[in-house]
Formats: structure tokens, sequence, C-alpha cells
């Protein structure tokens, strides 16, 4: 392959990569923008392989056929709950991946000297820097994700100070490194440095901004795969590094605005947590009123409109089917059925939406939470199906609450609501939830595919 085809072959496959986040923004078009995606990383691995640089083909084959069994054993055994834990760990591999890349041009510079020499130290410096970061910062989200270490918010005291005092201590090995043309001292302190910072950066955030975690890492592993495409001189690196970096970016401000969360404070850590002494702790609050799902059959006959609120636990008990087939009877007997999807509903962005796709129920009644928040004051009866923090008045009532602020879907005011869950327990934000106790909520208790099932036959 000519060097010439390889660079054509990277404007192709960058075209294609952007063609997928383009499809990706819609579920109509999403398997689209998946196969956009398949096919620019077939062709960018095609150039890259032949490309006449590279040597050792041997072994590119070897590590690559390991790396391919691995991924495809994970793709088919991962549940859709656990996709954001996949991801994290994923991410950690980028990072790692861009320290060693570092390290390796460090060693092999070659005969630079003067200002290129400087250029290709900070790049390389950068480049370790930003990967160790990515790489305990995902490894501790993967171990909070998968449960293996507490989601609770790690509170170190003067842990701003902390934060702030890894980044200049960094600064400075930066200088030194680029004025002594190459300290491997100075390399070595600053990695620790930043794999200390990355643990504590994660580690200081708790419970509910997990979600903007995930997508920051997200942003983060971009710009370490940028980082290493400036240090082995590959463009597409370059453009796919930044593509990923940015689109991460975008979609953590996004999740903060829909959050209520202060972009700065989630990305300097530990933000959520600050003196949020909670009137709502895990303790439980009054009464509640329980139901079984013959009479929520019945107050379902009777209602004319009717929201489903799906969150976690609908993934959990795989409910999505039975829940499809619910809403065709109630749309057959004339009854008007939306549903309503919380931003961050489930473990990942787009998790409620993905689920539903797959039980086919029609798009153009799934809502986004500000298409529908307006309409629960005209509703007969809301389904909060496996949802809990995103359904939570105090986040919109109680100051003093730990969600304090947070937009949720304000179910409350609907006529009726029924809650779809297997005990009092708490959701992932471990706040207790006052929706319960409240005179127009029912708690539906059980599995929750097991409970839409029972309606199904009671209907
Ligand atoms: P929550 O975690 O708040 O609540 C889920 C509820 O589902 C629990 O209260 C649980 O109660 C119930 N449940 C669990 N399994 C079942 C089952 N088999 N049948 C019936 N009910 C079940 O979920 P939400 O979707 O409302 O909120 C998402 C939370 O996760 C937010 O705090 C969000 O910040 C966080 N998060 C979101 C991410 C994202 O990107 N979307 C990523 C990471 C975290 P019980 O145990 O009593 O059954």
């Amino acid at each position: 392959m000519s060097q010439g085809l390889v660079t054509a072959s990277y404007l192709i496959a960058a075209v294609l990569f952007i063609l997928s986040l383009g499809g990706l923004s819609k579920q109509e078009s999403a398997k689209a923008g998946n196969w956009y995606g398949v096919a620019g990383m077939a062709i960018a691995l095609l150039a890259t392989i032949f490309n006449p640089e590279v040597t050792g083909l041997g072994w590119i084959i070897v590590a690559m056929g390991i790396g391919a069994a691995i991924g495809i054993r994970l793709a088919l055994k991962v549940e859709m709950t656990e996709m954001p834990e996949l991801i994290a760990i994923l991410h950690s591999f980028v990072g790692l991946a861009a320290v060693f890349v570092g390290i390796n041009t460090y060693i092999s510079h070659g005969d630079m000297t003067g200002a290129m020499l400087n250029i290709h130290n900070t790049e390389v410096f950068l480049g370790v820097f930003i990967g160790a970061v990515t790489f305990t910062g995902s490894i501790v989200a993967f171990c909070k994700l998968r449960g293996l270490v507490s989601s609770k918010p790690l509170m170190l005291p003067h842990r701003h100070k902390l934060n702030l005092l890894a980044v200049v201590l960094s600064a400075i090995l930066l200088i030194w490194f680029v004025q002594v043309e190459g300290s491997t001292f100075a390399l070595l302190v600053m990695t620790l440095i930043a794999l200390a910072f990355g643990w504590h950066l994660v580690a200081s955030i708790g419970g509910a901004d997990m979600p903007v975690v995930i997508s920051m890492l997200n942003s983060y592993s971009g710009w370490a795969a940028a980082a290493a495409g400036f240090m082995l001189s590959n463009d597409l690196l370059i453009v796919i590094g930044a593509l990923v970096g940015s689109s991460g970016a975008i979609l953590s401000y996004i999740m903060c605005k829909a959050m209520n969360r202060s972009f700065v404070s989630v990305i300097a850590g530990g933000f959520g947590s600050d003196g949020a002494v909670s009137s709502g702790g895990e303790e439980e609050e009054g009464e509640y009123t329980e139901m079984n799902a013959e009479d929520v059959a019945d107050i379902l006959k009777n209602s004319s409109s009717v929201i489903i609120t799906p969150g976690y636990g609908m993934a959990v008990a795989q409910a999505q089917y039975p829940v499809a087939e619910l809403v065709s009877k109630l749309r057959a007997a004339g009854v008007k059925v939306r549903f309503g999807i919380h931003p961050v509903a489930g473990r990942l962005p787009g998790h409620m939406n993905v689920l539903l796709a797959e039980a086919k129920v029609p798009y153009d009644i799934v809502l986004e939470m500000d298409e529908i928040n307006d309409d629960f004051n005209d509703t007969d009866t809301v389904l909060v199906i496996g949802a809990n923090d995103t359904v939570n008045p105090s986040a919109a009532e109680d100051p003093a609450s730990p969600i304090a602020g947070m937009p949720v879907l304000e179910v409350w005011k609907a006529q009726q609501v029924v809650v779809f869950k297997r005990s009092m327990n708490t959701g992932y934000a471990g706040v207790q939830n006052p929706l319960f106790f409240r005179e127009n909520s029912v708690m539906l208790f059980g599995d929750a595919k097991d409970s839409v099932d029972n309606i199904l036959k009671a209907l």
C-alpha cells in the first residue's frame, strides 16, 4: 500500500466516523451510524496495518487475535446494565496505551534536537499525564459501578487543594522535563502523581454524579488517544481522539445541565457531596400504601391517559417486553400512553431508549423529560417502573437533599402514581424518596417483569 493510499484511506475513515456520530444521535439512524463506525474502523485498521512504514506484521496479527477474542467474548456476555462498567474498563485501556506509547516514544526519540525535541517532549509528557489520569480514574469508576468499592464519595480533607497541588507539581515537572531535554526522573514522578490524581479525582465523586464521570472519562480517553496520535505522527488517531474528546466533553456538559450540576465542579471532583446534610437519609418516612396487580389493572382500565417512567429496575428485570405488550394493549383500548425518559435514567445515557427500542415501542410515544414534564398535571395514572432517584420530589422541594436541584420527572402531579419495585430500598444515590409516602402513590412490590406480567393477565 502506498503512502498516498494510506492518507486517502484515513480521510475516508475520518468522514465515516463523523457520519457515525451523526447517525448515533437519533434512534432512527442509530443502526446506520453503527455501520458507518464499523466500516470506518475496518478501513482505519487495514490502512494502518498495511502502511509501508509499519513492520512486525506477525506481532500485530497475534495481538489483534488476542484482543479480538477477549473483545468478542465480553461483548457477547455483557448485560445492558453492565455496559457502563465495560465502557469504563475500555477507557482504562486507552489510558494505559497512551502511557505506553508516551514512554516508548520518549525512549526512542531518534535524533531530534532544538525546538522539535521540545515539542516532542511536551507531547510525550502531556500524553503520559492524560493517559495515566484516564487509566486509574477509569479503574476506580469500573470498581464503583461493579460494586467492588463503595459508590460513596471519598472525602479526603483539603481534597481540592490536593488536586490543585497535583496539577501544579505536574506543570513544574513539565517545565523541568522540557528544559533538561528529557529527564526520566521527572517523567516517572509525574506518572506517579498523575496515577494518584486520576484515582483521587474519581474516588471523590459519588452516587448520582457517576454518569457524568463516565462521559468525562470518555472525553479524557479521547484526548489521550489524540496525544498518542501526535506522538506517533498518526493523523487519523489525532482526528478520532479529538472527535471522542470533544463529543465526550459535550455529553458531560449536557448531562451536567440535566442534573443541575456545575461542569467545573464535577470535573474538579467531589461535587454534590459538600455538606449535604440531608433530611432525606436512608431511613423510611411515613406510611405507604401497597396494592396488588389486579387493583393496578383496574386503575389502568379506568384511566384515559397514562405515562410510564422507567428506570434502572426495568432494565434489571428485563421488563421492557411485557411493558411494550401492556402499552399496545392499553393503546388498543383507546388509552393515551406515553413514556417519560429522564436523561440519566438507568445506568448510562440513552439506556431506557435502547431497551424500549429493543422491545419495539414506537419512538413517537417515547418523550424526553423536558417534553413531558408539564403534562403530568393532566395525567390520570403514572407507572413508575423501577425508577427512584429520577422521580424523587425532594430534588425539587428539599434544598437540604443531596440531590437538590436535579431536574426530575414530576410524576407526583398526576392523579395516581403506581411505583413498581421490590422493597422500600433507596435508588443509586442512596436517598429516601418521599414520593412513596404521598397520598396519591401506591406501591406494587415485586420484580418489575412479574408485576407487569400479572397486570397483563388481569387485564
Ligand atoms: P435508581 O437507581 O434510582 O432506582 C432503581 C430502582 O429500581 C431501585 O429503587 C430498585 O428498588 C428498583 N429495582 C431494582 N431491581 C428491580 C427489579 N428487578 N424489579 C423492580 N424494581 C427493581 O434508578 P433511576 O433509573 O431512577 O435513576 C438512575 C440513577 O442512577 C440516578 O441516581 C443516576 O444519577 C444514576 N446513574 C445513572 C447513570 C446514567 O448515565 N443514566 C450512570 C450511573 C449512575 P428495589 O431494590 O426496592 O427493587
